[in-house]
């Protein structure tokens, strides 16, 4: 469209907040629902030093059923009310663009709670499941992050071979088998004595996070994990 023609076409049809729909500028996100999500920022609530969750009690019931091999888990926020719609919003294709968002969100935390990372790494979804939406979400999100933070992204290396079914309707003992030897690396020995951070968008019971952490742990990589989300565990 030519430049000119741009401001009348936005005077006819201003650009909506995707979360409430009312007129934002230059932005798919108005000020109001920032505000209010940051209201849910994991880090500033009761959360697990290990795993990153919001907790009551004196035991986080999430590291209490596994024993993660990551270092620790941070995630921006609490998956709940327009954080779960950012993440549907984002994962069913309907605006890429959020990835500015997310990554911008991750960065933030990144800087203020991680140790130096010498490489991102996404979650890689299985080719199949990449075919049928048509891109890796968590891919966007971690080549976004390594173009704000100039840390190298390696989306090549750590490989799902395994095309599982989808974890929601599973418990967790069948999530665990469901995982086993779910990931592979290409070549093992290329994140030794590295500091890896891995990248997923949603964190749930942080088994498939841990399956991945594991076979990097294995090769002698430190491994942290960070997630845009993260969900209130319930023991499934
Ligand atoms: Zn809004
Ligand atoms: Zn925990």
């Amino acid at each position: 469209m030519h430049k000119l023609f741009k401001p009348f076409i936005d005077l006819i049809a201003p650009p909506l907040c995707i979360l409430c729909e009312n007129p934002v500028k230059d932005k798919l996100i108005c000020v109001n629902c920032e505000n209010e999500i940051d209201r849910n920022l994991a880090i500033k609530k009761n959360f697990c030093l290990k795993c990153g969750g919001i907790f009551e009690g004196n035991r986080c019931p999430r590291c209490r059923d596994t024993k993660f091999s990551f270092e620790f888990n941070r995630s921006v926020y609490i998956y709940d009310g327009k954080v779960k719609q950012i993440v549907e919003d984002f994962k069913y294709n309907k605006f890429k663009k959020l990835s500015d968002f997310i990554a911008g969100r991750m960065q933030e935390l990144l800087a203020r709670e991680y140790p130096k990372i010498h490489v991102l790494i996404p979650i890689p979804i299985h080719p199949t499941r990449k075919r049928e939406r048509g891109f890796s979400q968590t891919e966007l999100i971690a080549k976004k992050l390594s173009s704000l933070t100039g840390i190298n992204c390696d989306c090549e290396n750590l490989i799902r071979i395994k095309h599982t079914k989808s974890q929601a309707t599973l418990t967790r003992k069948e999530r665990k088998s469901n995982l086993k030897d779910a990931f592979k690396l290409i070549e093992p020995s290329r994140f030794r004595n590295q500091n890896v951070l891995l990248i997923d968008d949603v964190m749930t019971t942080g088994i498939t996070m841990n399956e991945a952490a594991k076979i990097l742990k294995k090769h002698g990589a430190r491994v942290y994990t960070i997630t845009f989300a993260i969900a209130f565990y319930q023991n499934l």
